[in-house]
């Protein structure tokens, strides 16, 4: 697919189209080129982990087919528009990062632009790429089979009773608990809680 075609698709996802998709779409494509691999894919060869949400994710998608419900798209939010480009076969891993200079370097690609969004909006599709993006060979700190983990695996929590797949379980004083009952858990119940379904 030319970029061309790739950011149509994304901003029918997105409703419209935005700088931030342009840089997804880019470093989704220069991924594959220099993973050598041909994108879109419609197998778990890829695997991007992807360091926001948001619009550049859209990007992304529409450029390598990676998604979150194919197991292919993971997001680990550090409020970054960056992300790690991982052939799971190989196990090399490219993380790109948008340089620092782009938003100004997007004026003078822009010079006609009705103003600085229209400016990136526009330059982004244009500036090479090697002007446009950081990128680094990188090693993943936790093993690539780990994120990954067994989708057929299956336990129980010995606390909380819910199902976990996927292996996230972790053991506990000698339990099998989830992540939530050995403390990582992103929310607590109101107290006196009750089911929303519960009759009156
Ligand atoms: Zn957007
Ligand atoms: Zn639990």
């Amino acid at each position: 697919m030319t970029l061309a075609e790739i950011l149509r698709k994304s901003a029918s996802r997105h409703k419209h189209l935005c700088p931030r998709q342009v840089l997804g779409a880019r470093m989704g494509l220069l991924a594959g080129e220099l993973l050598h691999l041909d994108i879109p894919r419609a197998d778990k060869r890829l695997l991007i982990i992807a360091e926001t949400d948001g619009c550049t994710v859209d990007g992304l998608i529409a450029a390598t087919g990676c998604h979150v419900g194919g197991r292919t798209l993971r997001i680990m939010d550090l409020g970054k528009v960056a992300a790690t480009f991982i052939d799971t076969y190989t196990e090399s891993a490219l993380r790109f990062a948008p340089r620092r200079e782009i938003r100004s370097l997007a004026l003078d690609y822009a010079p006609g632009a009705r103003n600085r969004w229209q400016a990136m909006l526009q330059s982004y599709q244009k500036i090479p790429a090697e002007d446009l993006f950081n990128i680094q060979s990188v090693c993943l700190k936790i093993p690539l089979a780990e994120i990954i983990s067994r989708p057929s695996a299956k336990t129980e929590c010995e606390m909380c009773g819910e199902e976990i797949i996927n292996g996230r379980e972790v053991f506990r004083n000698g339990r099998v608990v989830c992540l939530s009952c050995a403390g990582e858990n992103y929310y607590h119940l109101e107290t006196n809680s009750r089911s929303p379904l519960a009759v009156h």
